[in-house]
Protein backbone atom coordinates (compact mmCIF):
# COMPACT_ATOMS: atom_id res chain seq x y z
CA UNK A 1 0.00 0.00 0.00
CA UNK A 2 1.04 3.03 -0.93
CA UNK A 3 1.83 5.55 2.24
CA UNK A 4 0.03 8.74 1.65
CA UNK A 5 2.15 10.74 4.13
CA UNK A 6 4.48 11.31 0.76
CA UNK A 7 1.96 12.25 -2.04
CA UNK A 8 0.77 15.63 -2.48
CA UNK A 9 -2.17 16.27 -0.04
CA UNK A 10 -4.10 18.78 -1.11
CA UNK A 11 -6.28 19.26 2.04
CA UNK A 12 -2.99 19.55 4.21
CA UNK A 13 -1.50 22.03 2.03
CA UNK A 14 -4.29 24.37 2.01
CA UNK A 15 -4.51 23.87 6.10
CA UNK A 16 -0.81 25.04 6.20
CA UNK A 17 -1.78 28.12 3.47
CA UNK A 18 -3.81 29.20 5.00
CA UNK A 19 -2.42 29.10 8.49
CA UNK A 20 -0.25 31.60 6.76
CA UNK A 21 -2.73 33.73 5.32
CA UNK A 22 -4.23 34.25 8.64
CA UNK A 23 -1.83 34.17 11.21
CA UNK A 24 -3.46 34.05 14.46
CA UNK A 25 -0.85 36.14 16.90
CA UNK A 26 -0.61 33.56 20.43
CA UNK A 27 0.94 34.59 23.62
CA UNK A 28 0.56 30.79 24.66
CA UNK A 29 3.89 29.51 25.97
CA UNK A 30 5.67 26.64 23.99
CA UNK A 31 2.63 23.75 24.43
CA UNK A 32 5.51 20.87 23.64
CA UNK A 33 6.28 17.48 24.54
CA UNK A 34 9.62 17.74 26.47
CA UNK A 35 10.41 14.57 25.53
CA UNK A 36 10.31 12.87 21.69
CA UNK A 37 6.98 11.49 21.40
CA UNK A 38 6.08 7.86 21.09
CA UNK A 39 3.40 8.29 19.02
CA UNK A 40 2.40 10.86 16.87
CA UNK A 41 -0.36 13.30 16.49
CA UNK A 42 -0.86 13.14 12.86
CA UNK A 43 0.01 15.63 10.34
CA UNK A 44 -3.21 18.02 10.45
CA UNK A 45 -2.88 18.23 14.16
CA UNK A 46 0.81 18.73 13.67
CA UNK A 47 -0.04 21.59 11.91
CA UNK A 48 -2.81 22.97 13.87
CA UNK A 49 -0.54 22.76 17.01
CA UNK A 50 2.47 23.90 15.50
CA UNK A 51 0.77 26.96 13.64
CA UNK A 52 0.28 29.22 16.51
CA UNK A 53 3.91 29.04 17.71
CA UNK A 54 6.08 29.13 14.34
CA UNK A 55 3.66 31.41 12.54
CA UNK A 56 2.33 33.21 15.47
CA UNK A 57 5.17 33.91 17.72
CA UNK A 58 7.56 34.59 14.37
CA UNK A 59 9.08 38.29 14.38
CA UNK A 60 7.37 39.92 11.08
CA UNK A 61 10.25 40.98 9.20
CA UNK A 62 8.11 43.06 6.31
CA UNK A 63 5.93 44.61 8.81
CA UNK A 64 6.29 48.20 8.14
CA UNK A 65 8.34 48.69 11.33
CA UNK A 66 10.93 46.13 11.03
CA UNK A 67 14.08 48.19 10.29
CA UNK A 68 16.79 47.22 12.57
CA UNK A 69 18.97 43.59 11.04
CA UNK A 70 20.16 42.50 7.68
CA UNK A 71 17.01 39.99 7.48
CA UNK A 72 14.56 40.92 4.59
CA UNK A 73 11.07 39.43 4.16
CA UNK A 74 10.69 37.30 1.30
CA UNK A 75 8.64 37.19 -1.32
CA UNK A 76 5.63 34.68 -2.05
CA UNK A 77 7.10 33.33 -5.48
CA UNK A 78 10.16 32.10 -3.33
CA UNK A 79 8.04 30.66 -0.93
CA UNK A 80 6.02 29.00 -3.60
CA UNK A 81 9.10 27.71 -5.45
CA UNK A 82 10.74 26.68 -1.72
CA UNK A 83 7.78 24.28 -1.38
CA UNK A 84 8.45 22.88 -4.44
CA UNK A 85 11.83 22.07 -3.68
CA UNK A 86 10.90 20.75 -0.73
CA UNK A 87 8.78 18.52 -2.35
CA UNK A 88 11.05 17.19 -4.82
CA UNK A 89 14.31 17.30 -2.84
CA UNK A 90 17.18 17.57 -5.40
CA UNK A 91 20.73 16.59 -3.92
CA UNK A 92 23.12 18.81 -6.86
CA UNK A 93 25.79 16.29 -5.75
CA UNK A 94 24.22 13.78 -7.49
CA UNK A 95 23.04 14.63 -11.30
CA UNK A 96 21.09 11.56 -11.00
CA UNK A 97 18.81 12.67 -9.06
CA UNK A 98 18.98 16.52 -9.64
CA UNK A 99 18.58 16.21 -13.44
CA UNK A 100 17.88 19.90 -14.01
CA UNK A 101 18.71 21.52 -10.44
CA UNK A 102 22.29 21.79 -11.51
CA UNK A 103 21.34 23.38 -14.60
CA UNK A 104 18.99 25.83 -12.70
CA UNK A 105 22.08 26.80 -10.66
CA UNK A 106 24.45 27.31 -13.23
CA UNK A 107 21.70 29.43 -14.86
CA UNK A 108 21.13 31.65 -12.13
CA UNK A 109 25.05 31.67 -11.54
CA UNK A 110 25.55 32.51 -14.94
CA UNK A 111 23.06 35.60 -14.48
CA UNK A 112 24.55 37.38 -11.79
CA UNK A 113 28.10 36.87 -11.86
CA UNK A 114 29.03 39.22 -14.38
CA UNK A 115 27.88 41.67 -12.41
CA UNK A 116 30.55 41.39 -10.31
CA UNK A 117 32.70 40.99 -13.19
CA UNK A 118 32.84 36.92 -12.53
CA UNK A 119 32.77 33.99 -14.85
CA UNK A 120 30.87 31.73 -12.57
CA UNK A 121 30.86 30.29 -8.75
CA UNK A 122 28.06 27.72 -7.19
CA UNK A 123 26.04 28.64 -4.50
CA UNK A 124 26.41 27.73 -0.74
CA UNK A 125 24.16 28.80 2.68
CA UNK A 126 25.54 32.11 2.67
CA UNK A 127 28.58 34.20 2.98
CA UNK A 128 29.98 32.56 6.03
CA UNK A 129 30.79 29.79 3.63
CA UNK A 130 31.21 31.91 0.43
CA UNK A 131 34.12 33.57 2.88
CA UNK A 132 35.89 30.38 3.84
CA UNK A 133 35.30 29.00 0.24
CA UNK A 134 36.98 31.84 -1.48
CA UNK A 135 39.92 31.97 1.01
CA UNK A 136 40.12 28.14 0.74
CA UNK A 137 40.84 28.80 -3.18
CA UNK A 138 42.81 31.75 -2.36
CA UNK A 139 45.13 29.06 -0.59
CA UNK A 140 45.02 26.84 -3.44
CA UNK A 141 45.29 28.60 -6.58
CA UNK A 142 47.33 31.32 -5.58
CA UNK A 143 49.47 30.15 -2.43
CA UNK A 144 48.32 32.15 -0.54
CA UNK A 145 49.14 32.24 3.58
CA UNK A 146 47.89 34.89 5.36
CA UNK A 147 44.40 37.13 5.69
CA UNK A 148 44.54 40.74 5.66
CA UNK A 149 41.34 42.58 5.98
CA UNK A 150 40.31 45.51 8.22
CA UNK A 151 38.83 45.42 11.76
CA UNK A 152 35.61 45.97 10.51
CA UNK A 153 35.74 42.59 8.59
CA UNK A 154 33.27 40.21 9.50
CA UNK A 155 33.59 37.20 11.87
CA UNK A 156 33.82 34.85 9.11
CA UNK A 157 36.53 35.93 7.65
CA UNK A 158 38.44 35.46 10.87
CA UNK A 159 36.63 32.56 11.77
CA UNK A 160 37.75 30.76 7.69
CA UNK A 161 41.34 32.02 8.27
CA UNK A 162 41.40 29.71 11.71
CA UNK A 163 39.99 26.60 9.96
CA UNK A 164 41.94 27.12 7.14
CA UNK A 165 45.05 27.62 9.44
CA UNK A 166 46.11 30.85 8.43
CA UNK A 167 46.90 33.96 9.99
CA UNK A 168 44.51 36.58 10.28
CA UNK A 169 45.72 40.30 10.36
CA UNK A 170 43.18 43.11 10.64
CA UNK A 171 44.47 46.18 9.58
CA UNK A 172 43.16 49.77 11.32
CA UNK A 173 40.03 51.66 10.06
CA UNK A 174 40.21 55.19 8.50
CA UNK A 175 38.15 58.15 9.02
CA UNK A 176 35.10 56.27 7.05
CA UNK A 177 35.43 53.32 8.84
CA UNK A 178 36.85 51.31 5.95
CA UNK A 179 40.26 49.91 5.85
CA UNK A 180 43.17 52.46 6.07
CA UNK A 181 44.98 51.99 2.57
CA UNK A 182 48.05 53.17 4.26
CA UNK A 183 48.24 50.92 6.45
CA UNK A 184 48.64 47.99 4.01
CA UNK A 185 51.64 46.09 3.77
CA UNK A 186 53.79 47.00 0.54
CA UNK A 187 54.09 42.73 0.17
CA UNK A 188 50.86 41.36 -0.47
CA UNK A 189 52.30 38.75 -2.39
CA UNK A 190 51.63 36.05 0.05
CA UNK A 191 48.48 37.57 1.06
CA UNK A 192 44.68 37.08 0.67
CA UNK A 193 43.31 40.69 0.99
CA UNK A 194 39.18 40.69 1.91
CA UNK A 195 38.00 44.06 1.10
CA UNK A 196 34.56 44.43 2.94
CA UNK A 197 31.33 45.96 0.84
CA UNK A 198 28.69 46.77 3.25
CA UNK A 199 30.46 46.10 6.71
CA UNK A 200 28.14 44.18 8.97
CA UNK A 201 28.04 47.10 11.49
CA UNK A 202 28.05 50.46 9.49
CA UNK A 203 27.28 49.58 5.99
CA UNK A 204 30.47 51.00 4.89
CA UNK A 205 31.88 50.10 1.36
CA UNK A 206 35.50 49.59 1.36
CA UNK A 207 38.33 51.03 -1.40
CA UNK A 208 37.68 48.33 -3.45
CA UNK A 209 39.78 50.28 -5.87
CA UNK A 210 42.46 48.58 -3.49
CA UNK A 211 41.57 45.37 -5.72
CA UNK A 212 44.33 42.89 -7.55
CA UNK A 213 47.07 44.34 -5.38
CA UNK A 214 47.47 41.49 -3.58
CA UNK A 215 48.44 37.34 -4.35
CA UNK A 216 44.47 36.72 -4.17
CA UNK A 217 41.54 39.19 -3.74
CA UNK A 218 38.20 38.91 -2.08
CA UNK A 219 35.87 41.03 -1.80
CA UNK A 220 32.78 40.25 1.00
CA UNK A 221 29.80 41.65 -0.65
CA UNK A 222 27.54 39.66 1.74
CA UNK A 223 25.19 42.77 2.34
CA UNK A 224 26.05 45.51 -0.20
CA UNK A 225 26.75 43.15 -3.33
CA UNK A 226 23.11 43.37 -5.03
CA UNK A 227 24.03 47.10 -5.07
CA UNK A 228 25.15 46.02 -8.22
CA UNK A 229 21.98 44.99 -9.95
CA UNK A 230 20.59 48.66 -9.34
CA UNK A 231 22.26 51.27 -12.25
CA UNK A 232 22.22 54.49 -9.25
CA UNK A 233 24.18 52.78 -6.63
CA UNK A 234 26.27 50.10 -9.04
CA UNK A 235 29.21 52.62 -9.01
CA UNK A 236 29.40 51.95 -5.23
CA UNK A 237 30.88 48.49 -5.95
CA UNK A 238 33.43 50.13 -8.91
CA UNK A 239 36.23 48.30 -8.62
CA UNK A 240 35.31 44.67 -7.43
CA UNK A 241 35.62 43.67 -10.90
CA UNK A 242 39.18 42.98 -10.38
CA UNK A 243 38.63 41.12 -7.62
CA UNK A 244 39.37 37.22 -7.52
CA UNK A 245 36.15 36.28 -5.67
CA UNK A 246 32.78 37.79 -4.15
CA UNK A 247 31.00 36.52 -1.64
CA UNK A 248 27.11 37.72 -1.69
CA UNK A 249 24.18 36.59 0.68
CA UNK A 250 21.05 36.13 -1.32
CA UNK A 251 19.29 35.83 2.21
CA UNK A 252 20.34 39.31 2.67
CA UNK A 253 19.37 41.87 -0.01
CA UNK A 254 18.24 39.71 -2.65
CA UNK A 255 15.03 38.54 -0.51
CA UNK A 256 15.35 34.86 -0.62
CA UNK A 257 14.48 31.95 2.20
CA UNK A 258 17.59 31.13 4.44
CA UNK A 259 20.20 29.59 3.59
CA UNK A 260 21.12 31.42 0.03
CA UNK A 261 24.19 32.96 -0.87
CA UNK A 262 26.52 32.92 -3.71
CA UNK A 263 30.36 32.54 -4.08
CA UNK A 264 31.47 33.40 -7.19
CA UNK A 265 35.27 34.01 -9.39
CA UNK A 266 36.64 35.54 -12.01
CA UNK A 267 38.65 32.54 -12.92
CA UNK A 268 35.67 29.69 -11.97
CA UNK A 269 36.96 26.95 -13.48
CA UNK A 270 40.80 27.11 -12.01
CA UNK A 271 38.98 27.99 -8.86
CA UNK A 272 36.83 25.29 -8.32
CA UNK A 273 38.71 22.59 -9.39
CA UNK A 274 41.53 23.73 -7.00
CA UNK A 275 38.82 23.00 -4.64
CA UNK A 276 36.73 19.51 -5.89
CA UNK A 277 37.42 16.36 -4.45
CA UNK A 278 36.01 13.12 -6.22
CA UNK A 279 34.62 9.85 -4.60
CA UNK A 280 33.80 6.09 -5.68
CA UNK A 281 29.87 6.45 -5.50
CA UNK A 282 30.31 10.21 -7.22
CA UNK A 283 29.63 10.96 -11.05
CA UNK A 284 30.90 15.04 -10.79
CA UNK A 285 33.36 15.66 -8.52
CA UNK A 286 31.92 17.40 -5.75
CA UNK A 287 32.77 21.33 -5.74
CA UNK A 288 33.68 23.33 -2.63
CA UNK A 289 33.01 22.60 1.20
CA UNK A 290 29.46 20.92 0.92
CA UNK A 291 28.35 17.78 0.52
CA UNK A 292 25.05 17.47 -0.03
CA UNK A 293 23.28 20.55 -1.74
CA UNK A 294 19.48 21.42 -2.15
CA UNK A 295 18.50 23.29 -5.12
CA UNK A 296 18.41 26.75 -3.49
CA UNK A 297 18.98 28.24 -6.51
CA UNK A 298 15.34 27.90 -7.50
CA UNK A 299 13.24 30.38 -5.24
CA UNK A 300 16.30 32.88 -6.51
CA UNK A 301 15.75 32.04 -10.14
CA UNK A 302 11.63 32.20 -9.51
CA UNK A 303 11.78 35.54 -8.06
CA UNK A 304 14.57 36.99 -10.60
CA UNK A 305 12.48 35.43 -13.50
CA UNK A 306 9.50 36.83 -11.63
CA UNK A 307 10.74 40.46 -11.16
CA UNK A 308 13.87 40.73 -13.34
CA UNK A 309 16.58 42.80 -13.40
CA UNK A 310 14.34 46.27 -12.98
CA UNK A 311 12.64 44.38 -10.72
CA UNK A 312 14.68 43.67 -8.19
CA UNK A 313 16.68 46.63 -8.31
CA UNK A 314 13.46 49.12 -7.56
CA UNK A 315 12.81 46.80 -4.39
CA UNK A 316 16.59 47.66 -3.31
CA UNK A 317 16.36 51.11 -4.39
CA UNK A 318 13.02 51.65 -2.42
CA UNK A 319 15.11 49.76 0.43
CA UNK A 320 17.97 52.93 -0.03
CA UNK A 321 15.36 55.44 -0.50
CA UNK A 322 14.13 54.46 3.29
CA UNK A 323 17.33 54.84 4.92
CA UNK A 324 18.01 57.55 3.26
CA UNK A 325 14.72 59.34 4.21
CA UNK A 326 15.16 58.38 7.90
CA UNK A 327 18.88 59.59 7.80
CA UNK A 328 17.65 63.12 6.91
CA UNK A 329 15.25 62.85 9.67
CA UNK A 330 17.35 61.81 12.33
CA UNK A 331 20.22 64.63 10.59
CA UNK A 332 18.05 67.02 11.20
CA UNK A 333 16.85 66.41 14.88
CA UNK A 334 18.78 68.21 17.35
CA UNK A 335 18.91 65.32 19.80
CA UNK A 336 20.72 62.91 17.62
CA UNK A 337 23.88 62.47 16.51
CA UNK A 338 24.42 60.31 13.16
CA UNK A 339 27.14 58.27 11.71
CA UNK A 340 28.47 59.03 8.13
CA UNK A 341 29.03 57.62 5.70
CA UNK A 342 25.72 56.19 4.00
CA UNK A 343 26.75 54.16 1.69
CA UNK A 344 24.58 51.04 1.72
CA UNK A 345 20.73 51.70 3.37
CA UNK A 346 22.47 50.96 7.32
CA UNK A 347 21.92 53.62 10.07
CA UNK A 348 23.50 54.72 12.34
CA UNK A 349 23.05 57.24 15.22
CA UNK A 350 22.32 57.66 19.35
CA UNK A 351 21.48 60.41 21.47
CA UNK A 352 23.65 63.26 21.65
CA UNK A 353 26.10 63.21 24.53
CA UNK A 354 24.46 60.55 26.14
CA UNK A 355 26.56 57.78 27.87
CA UNK A 356 24.32 55.08 27.14
CA UNK A 357 22.06 54.37 24.24
CA UNK A 358 19.65 51.55 26.06
CA UNK A 359 17.34 53.76 27.34
CA UNK A 360 16.09 54.63 24.26
CA UNK A 361 16.63 51.49 22.14
CA UNK A 362 14.24 50.01 24.99
CA UNK A 363 11.20 52.64 24.10
CA UNK A 364 11.39 51.02 20.37
CA UNK A 365 9.49 48.61 19.49
CA UNK A 366 11.29 45.58 18.80
CA UNK A 367 12.18 44.84 15.33
CA UNK A 368 12.53 48.42 14.83
CA UNK A 369 16.24 49.42 15.77
CA UNK A 370 19.62 47.27 16.78
CA UNK A 371 22.53 48.33 18.34
CA UNK A 372 26.33 48.37 17.68
CA UNK A 373 29.51 49.51 18.32
CA UNK A 374 31.33 51.67 15.92
CA UNK A 375 34.56 53.46 16.62
CA UNK A 376 33.89 53.15 20.27
CA UNK A 377 30.94 54.02 20.82
CA UNK A 378 27.49 52.32 21.04
CA UNK A 379 25.36 53.05 18.40
CA UNK A 380 21.38 52.60 17.56
CA UNK A 381 21.62 50.30 14.03
CA UNK A 382 18.88 50.44 11.64
CA UNK A 383 18.72 48.38 8.27
CA UNK A 384 16.85 49.28 5.54
CA UNK A 385 16.37 44.87 4.39
CA UNK A 386 12.43 46.18 4.32
CA UNK A 387 11.17 47.53 0.78
CA UNK A 388 7.67 48.03 2.64
CA UNK A 389 9.48 49.93 5.98
CA UNK A 390 7.25 53.18 6.66
CA UNK A 391 9.81 55.82 7.98
CA UNK A 392 6.96 57.99 8.71
CA UNK A 393 6.13 55.04 11.42
CA UNK A 394 9.46 54.66 12.27
CA UNK A 395 10.64 58.43 12.81
CA UNK A 396 7.75 58.66 15.00
CA UNK A 397 7.98 56.25 17.34
CA UNK A 398 11.90 57.29 17.44
CA UNK A 399 10.86 61.29 18.22
CA UNK A 400 8.88 59.95 20.85
CA UNK A 401 11.92 57.07 22.85
CA UNK A 402 14.16 60.78 22.01
CA UNK A 403 11.51 62.95 24.12
CA UNK A 404 10.88 60.39 26.56
CA UNK A 405 14.61 59.71 26.80
CA UNK A 406 15.15 63.67 26.93
CA UNK A 407 12.82 64.25 29.52
CA UNK A 408 14.58 61.44 32.19
CA UNK A 409 17.42 62.62 31.47
CA UNK A 410 16.29 65.98 32.57
CA UNK A 411 14.59 64.61 35.89
CA UNK A 412 18.02 63.15 36.70
CA UNK A 413 19.58 66.24 36.54
CA UNK A 414 17.30 68.00 38.48
C1 LIG B 1 26.04 38.73 6.88
C2 LIG B 1 27.46 38.90 6.54
C3 LIG B 1 28.31 37.80 6.44
C4 LIG B 1 27.88 36.41 6.79
O1 LIG B 1 26.94 35.98 5.87
P1 LIG B 1 25.87 34.85 6.23
O2 LIG B 1 25.07 34.84 4.99
O3 LIG B 1 25.14 35.33 7.45
O4 LIG B 1 26.61 33.60 6.48
C5 LIG B 1 29.61 38.00 6.02
N1 LIG B 1 30.04 39.23 5.74
C6 LIG B 1 29.27 40.32 5.84
C7 LIG B 1 29.84 41.66 5.49
C8 LIG B 1 27.94 40.19 6.24
O5 LIG B 1 27.16 41.28 6.34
Amino acid sequence: MTDGSFLANAEGLRQAADALLNPRPSEAALTLPSALPETGLGESEALERLAPIVIGQARRLGAPEAFAHMDPPTPWIAWAATLWTAALNQNLLHPDTAPVARDLEVRVVDWLAPLFGMDGGHMVPGSTIANLTALWAAREVAGAEIVITSEAAHLSVGKSAHILGMECVKLPLDARGGLAADALPKDLSKAVLVLTAGTTSAGVIEDLSLAARAAWTHVDAAWAGPLRLSPRYAGRLDGVERADSVAVSAHKWLFQPKESGLILFRDSAAAQQAISFGGAYLAVPNVGVLGSHGAIAVPLLATLLAWGRAGMAARIERCMAAAEDLWEFLSGHPGVEVFEPQDSGVVLWRPRGAESVDPVLQRLAPGLASKTQVAGWDWIRQVAANPNVDVKIVSASIGLALAAGLSDAGQEGT
